[in-house]
């Protein structure tokens, strides 16, 4: 096993070197850990955090991922979808108030009359921002038609997890017949329509082990994705995982420890991509955001979702609810980047570095 300072000086990492760095518990390891991947951060992205302004559409979803408190299954969230108008006001606001970009997440659904009002709003976002306001989507699985359809409408990100790189793993907690194969596929569909494709994982599932998430690394980057957004697994009452970790609470530590790790070893492992500090670390610790900034990441997603509906957009326990208003979600967002010492990028998209380099 190679020394720390050796392996944190690499380019190129072997899955036994990001298992080492995945299993660090030493506090003086870790600020180590976490220092080596925020210089990289700061030399390829500088340090700026760039927004992007969550709407959570709809959850209503025709999936049954074992984890999620979404769940077609589960009878507890009242299901809601917004209006256009309501989806076309949050990024009007985040439009005026200089966030950048958007980011549009739903329950999947892929029925053609959700297919045609994403589309509309689409539209009505490019309208209302004169095409200047950067759209991400995480709609889930689609066909290439439907991507490619709601690129030509004016989105250009597109954010769909792997959730896994592990096939049986991803089975174990996909068992309505989804399978891995299917999301992958739909990963290069999303490159060849032109997007900006981000994917991720989730981060301790019950079964889990270093190695597994060092594969997941290894896995991202021979994607080669422009983004990475992942989290650490939380469990949530009504779905089958809700008990998988025990007592939450002598896990929560561990699952937010396990999160900023993987975070550095993505920001490693792939040093000009943008990778976002999720609202999962945040709901495991009120300084989340700021030390998943200061493990490497640099983008944050303030929630623009009315409350009434976010309350309903549970996707594991304890989860932020936003605002009540818009600028309260983003003054929260905003405090967390100054206290890793850092600025927003006001009226900046934020594209990923890697991404504009590809375009040369
Ligand atoms: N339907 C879209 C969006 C899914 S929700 C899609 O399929 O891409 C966004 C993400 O929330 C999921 O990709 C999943 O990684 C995460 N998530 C779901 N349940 C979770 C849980 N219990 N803990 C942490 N993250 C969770």
């Amino acid at each position: 096993m190679k020394a720390l300072p050796r392996i944190l000086a690499l380019t190129q990492f072997t899955a036994a070197d990001l298992q080492t760095l995945l299993s660090l518990g030493e506090p003086a390891e870790l600020r180590q850990l976490y220092e080596a991947a925020y210089a990289v951060k700061v030399r390829h992205a500088g340090r700026v955090v760039h927004l992007r302004g969550l709407c959570e559409i709809s959850n209503i979803c025709r999936r049954d991922c074992l984890y999620c408190g979404i769940r077609r299954s589960n009878a507890a969230p009242a299901r809601y979808v917004m209006t256009d108008s309501e989806v076309l006001a949050a990024a009007r606001w985040a439009w005026q108030a200089g966030l950048g970009s958007v980011a549009l997440q739903s329950g999947e659904r892929a029925d053609p009359g959700f297919i045609d009002t994403i589309e509309r709003i689409l539209v009505g976002i490019r309208d209302l921002s004169h095409g200047q306001l950067g759209v991400t989507l995480s709609l889930g699985e689609q066909d290439e038609q439907t991507y490619l359809r709601w690129r030509e409408a004016g989105a250009h990100r597109y954010l769909l997890r792997l959730e896994t790189s592990d096939p049986d793993l991803y089975a174990a907690v996909h068992p309505d017949g989804w399978a891995l194969a299917g999301r992958l596929a739909c990963l290069a569909s999303l490159r060849r329509c032109g997007y900006q494709v981000g994917t991720g994982v989730l981060i301790g599932l019950p079964g889990q082990s270093a190695a597994d998430l060092a594969r997941d690394v290894l896995f991202m980057r021979d994607l080669d994705v422009d983004m990475v957004g992942m989290g650490p697994f939380i469990p949530c009452a009504g779905t089958p995982l809700a008990d998988s970790l025990g007592d939450f609470t002598i896990r929560r530590a561990q699952q937010l420890e396990l999160g900023l790790k993987m975070i550095a070893c993505v920001r490693l492992a792939m040093p000009d991509i943008n990778i976002v500090a999720a609202t999962a670390l945040q709901a495991l610790a009120a300084d989340g955001w700021q030390r998943g900034l200061r493990a490497g990441a640099n983008i944050l997603m303030p929630n623009l979702t009315d409350p009434r509906y976010g309350r309903e957009y549970r996707l594991y326990d304890g989860k932020p609810c936003s605002g009540p208003t818009c600028q309260q979600s983003c003054d929260s967002v905003m405090a967390a980047v100054e206290a890793a010492g850092e600025r927003v990028g006001l009226r900046e998209r934020g594209d990923s570095p890697r991404w504009r380099r590809r375009r040369g």
